[in-house]
């Protein structure tokens, strides 16, 4: 079975909007097995969106729709498909009645245009809408199978997990399985250099690397009949890559570093202080978005001119004069003084050149400066940033975070 998706609305085409439902889908396509060979957007047009159905029944046998299922005029998805295949729309009472109903919650009058989403296509199964008015529908009709679903995500992707999912998983014999192993401290070069004969000579699992601002990914793929072997498979790879380079794995799939650093300052009952210059809270920002981080993390210091780093953190005026604002005494200083001036165990500081002005021959954008600090040491690093101000920003905020993870594992 091969799958298409077809993502129906002019905003995709105009750019207005960022096509994640393509994403989402093919995402899922790939976890059930099933043969993904095309994807296709096409505006609110009756004419060339019967044209895109009539290219995709002739290479795919599964066609997957996403918007056009609203109520007003320029939703045309389900008309454009029932009218394809040759099926009359009929009114089904229950969608109709689950329509009203989702109006009445919100004491708002169903307004009568809405009517038109509970006519469904004769023979459709009907999917239910639990966070909208329109419902979707899974066609089968001349050996092809057509599934409609809403446009937006909050609404599209619970209708998929939970009706589409289990419809689709009969045509899926091997599934696709993967882990993806995320490394940080380590470029993608050295990361290949490491694991070459494992990568030449790849069959199942396969290996992909993907590099991110200042952290890389390895995914390890494969596709099996059975869950049990396929996870085998990935844990024994993942153990000889581990093996290599265990100390720059920071963590798996969707893991964050954030997520890792309080894991790990929970696990020691450790508190943090961050005292921030060029990242403007970024790191605070990061840490905090983290469930649990109050039990963690004590406080932040946004201390982006001298006088905020002399008066919150003590770093001393000689200090600055003599080496300036990036350099590595004010980071040590400035992470010492984030430590005496809260109830941290470890503190940790940035200060750099976000640019794109500011840079000079000897301190050029992009030069940033960590320091970390806990009661009895005090370090400071150096890093070489590119890139522009939000990318030099993420990768110091990154840079800072591992440096925090390996202090706090060595704690
Ligand atoms: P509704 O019943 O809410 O009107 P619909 O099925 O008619 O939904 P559209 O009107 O096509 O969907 O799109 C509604 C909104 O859904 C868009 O404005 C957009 O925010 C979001 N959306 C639509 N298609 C996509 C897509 N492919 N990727 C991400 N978001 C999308």
């Amino acid at each position: 079975m091969v799958a298409e998706i077809i993502c129906v609305g002019t905003e995709l085409l105009l750019g207005q909007i960022l096509n994640t439902n393509s994403q989402y889908l093919a995402q899922k396509l790939a976890e059930l097995g099933i043969d993904l060979y095309f994807q296709t957007t096409v505006g609110d047009n009756m004419e060339r969106l019967k044209m895109a159905i009539d290219i995709a029944t002739k290479r795919s046998d599964i066609l997957i729709f996403t918007g056009g299922l609203g109520p007003t005029s320029d939703d045309i998805t389900k008309e454009a498909v029932a009218d394809y295949f040759g099926l009359a729309l009929v009114l089904d009472e229950d969608v109709l009645r689950r329509i009203e109903k989702f109006f009445e919650r919100r004491q708002v009058k169903m307004p009568e245009i809405n009517k038109k989403q509970a006519y469904v296509p004769k023979g459709a199964k009907v999917l239910h809408n639990k966070n909208g008015t329109a419902p979707g529908l899974i066609i089968e009709k001349d050996g092809k199978i057509a599934i409609l679903l809403p446009g937006p995500p909050f609404e599209m992707q619970p209708m998929f997990e939970e009706g589409v999912l289990p419809y689709l998983e009969k045509f899926s014999k091997q599934k696709i399985y993967s882990r993806v192993l995320k490394f940080v401290g380590i470029g993608e070069s050295s990361i290949e250099e490491a694991l070459k004969d494992l990568i030449l000579s790849q069959t199942d699992p396969t290996m992909a690397l993907y590099a991110k601002p200042f952290e890389v990914e390895l995914r390890i793929t494969t596709k099996k009949e059975s869950e049990e072997c396929a996870k085998s498979l990935l844990q024994s790879m993942e153990n000889r890559i581990r093996e290599r380079l265990g100390e720059y794995i920071y963590g798996v799939d969707r893991q964050l570093l954030e997520e890792v650093v309080i894991g790990l300052l929970a696990e020691k009952k450790l508190k943090v202080s961050v005292a921030e210059s060029c990242t403007g809270g970024l790191i605070c920002n990061k840490l905090t978005n983290v469930p649990g981080a109050s039990e963690v993390f004590d406080r932040g210091f946004i201390v982006y001119s001298n006088e905020a780093k002399m008066k919150l953190l003590g770093v001393p005026e000689q200090v600055l004069k003599e080496h300036g604002a990036v350099s590595s005494q004010t980071a040590r200083y400035m992470a010492q003084g984030a430590l005496s001036n809260s109830l941290a165990d470890i503190a940790l500081s940035v200060t750099g050149i976000a640019g794109p002005g500011g840079g000079s021959e000897t301190k050029p954008v992009g030069l940033v400066y960590i320091g970390i600090a806990t009661k009895d040491y005090s370090e400071s690093f150096e890093f070489r940033f590119s890139g522009d101000r939000l990318r030099i920003k993420e990768m110091t905020s990154k840079a800072a975070l591992n440096i925090l993870r390996k202090k706090i594992i060595d704690y």
